[in-house]
């Protein structure tokens, strides 16, 4: 049997920037006087379970005025002409509505709830939440449901799966890293000792004085785009359809 070569796709917040999302890191990293790390932590979010719910109700409310932009319709484009496999670490539907299947959210999906008292998850949509009355449709908890997006410190389930996909990939697959620096999943140290061809994408390179190991470098690459994720659509599909029509003579 033939090798069919593998592209995976890792992205992060850079890929739907583009779009108008926000990301809430960098700048005061605060909402409406809130510090991200109280309506997003494993540890606090039943104490502050009114702040959290109405922190990601309106991240939904959002989502629900923006669109896919044309990075998210190129990866979509991949699947339907390469063996591509999409992980992400946004908990936006972007790529599903731009046409993608089978996206690995590694860090959750904002439409859908998840009950801790029995385990179920279900998508409400764009719809908010209201957490003074709604209720756990299989066990009827009210105050254990939570969005099914990953705070900090809170295990990733998804992880596993994902450092499975990353580490079969071989010389003649492709791996190509968009809109992320690695500060939460440390996909620079992942790459580095990958031995596919692979490509990053991001609005800049990471500052010397803000690097941290695990986080992306351009020497970890063979090849580097620094511009905003839409506005180099044509030029990495050139050269991903190169690196995966190549043929390397490996096997003869
Ligand atoms: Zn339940």
């Amino acid at each position: 049997m033939p090798h069919q070569r593998h592209l995976v796709v890792f992205s992060g917040a850079g890929l739907s920037a583009d779009s108008g999302i926000a990301t809430f890191r960098g700048a005061d990293g605060l909402w409406e006087n809130h510090s991200i790390d109280e309506v997003c932590n494993y540890d606090t979010w039943e104490r502050n379970r009114e702040s959290v719910h109405r922190f990601y109700n309106a991240r939904r409310a959002a989502l629900a005025e923006v669109q896919p932009n044309p990075m998210h319709r190129l990866l979509a484009n991949w699947q339907t002409r390469f063996r591509t496999t999409l992980i992400t670490q946004n908990i936006d539907d972007l790529l599903e509505r731009a046409g993608a299947r089978d996206v690995l959210h590694v860090h959750g999906v904002l439409s859908e709830m998840r009950c801790l008292a029995c385990g179920s998850v279900w998508d409400i949509g764009p719809k908010a939440w209201d957490p003074s009355e709604e209720r756990c449709p299989t066990c009827g908890s009210r105050d254990r449901v939570k969005p099914n997006v990953v705070f900090f410190n809170e295990p990733a389930p998804l992880y596993k799966p994902m450092s499975e996909i990353l580490g079969a990939l071989g010389r003649d697959d492709v791996l190509v890293v968009i809109g992320t620096d690695g500060a939460v999943v440390p996909i620079g140290q992942i790459a580095e000792r990958l031995p596919c061809r692979k490509v990053l994408n991001n609005l800049e390179p990471v500052a010397p004085e803000n690097f941290v190991p695990g986080m992306v470098m351009p020497r970890q690459f063979d090849r580097t785009l620094f511009k905003p994720a839409a506005k180099v659509v044509g030029e990495l599909d050139e050269i991903v359809t190169g690196w995966m029509a190549a043929w390397s003579g490996s096997g003869l």
